[in-house]
């Protein structure tokens, strides 16, 4: 139910976490983050409200890293337990996902998968697209491309954003009928399913349009459509208040 995303030089878990709890006023049942560290990716993920989560870190702390992503979770596929939360990764354990939404035609991708040799470790629609990545990312090899590629076979609703330890200076999003706003900072950027979660870092803000991807890095952010083509985006000021 709430997404965000961060690429730049604070700690990432401290800029997500903080995030998540700006957005816990919109209701969800369970949290979990990744971050990019060490030529690597850590993820951790909870059942229940922030706190849960938080306590796991402190008993397996992450490692520290300026890259990541976070979610809170509204189950729609799936109960909500600690397998269920988001992120979602691949066979290798390289690439995360997170999804708000709703992935409608992820049983025949899910069978599909299962066919090509993917065990899938969830009851979600949305770990489908972490395997999706993989095998695009044995084609293309970078993140964003991977991305495009994939979301040209999903249908429904979703806001997806993901990393990849092989790929990390970048943190990926992209969106369809759900939301997804890119917060643009100086030598950092965010991503979130809602102003509030980065405001208290930036007031500059983009928000993405119908099915586009957005590929994040330190120095800047480029929007493309699925097909790549790039698309123009306006940059607007947030002014108003929020109180969340
Ligand atoms: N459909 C996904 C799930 O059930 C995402 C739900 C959400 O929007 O949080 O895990």
């Amino acid at each position: 139910c709430g997404i965000v995303g961060y690429v730049g030089s604070k700690p990432a878990l401290d800029v997500v976490i903080e995030g998540l709890a700006r957005l816990e006023y919109r209701g969800y049942d369970s949290a979990g983050v990744a971050i990019l560290a060490d030529g690597g990716l850590a993820t951790a993920k909870r059942a229940g409200k922030l706190v849960n989560l938080r306590q796991a870190l402190e008993e397996e702390p992450a490692p520290e890293g300026t890259a990541g992503m976070g979610h809170t979770r509204w189950a729609t596929h799936g109960p909500p337990n600690d397998r269920n939360a988001h992120p979602h990764v691949d066979c290798s354990g390289r690439i995360a996902v997170i999804h708000n939404g709703i992935i409608e035609n992820f049983a025949s991708l899910r069978a599909e998968l299962a066919e090509r040799g993917h065990t899938l470790s969830s009851d979600t629609d949305t770990e489908a697209v972490a395997h999706l990545l993989e095998e695009e990312l044995r084609e293309v090899g970078a993140l964003t491309e991977a991305m495009r590629r994939v979301c040209r076979r999903l249908e429904g609703a979703f806001t997806l954003v993901a990393v990849y330890a092989d790929d990390p200076d970048v943190v990926v999003g992209a969106r369809r009928n759900s939301p997804l706003v890119v917060g643009v900072g100086d030598g950092e950027n965010f991503l979130a399913s809602d102003v509030a979660a980065f405001i208290a870092h930036t007031r500059d803000a983009i928000e993405l349009g119908q099915d586009q991807v957005v590929e994040l890095r330190r120095e800047g952010v480029t929007v493309t459509d699925f097909d790549g083509k790039p698309a123009e985006v306006r940059e607007y000021h947030v002014d108003w208040d929020v109180t969340a």
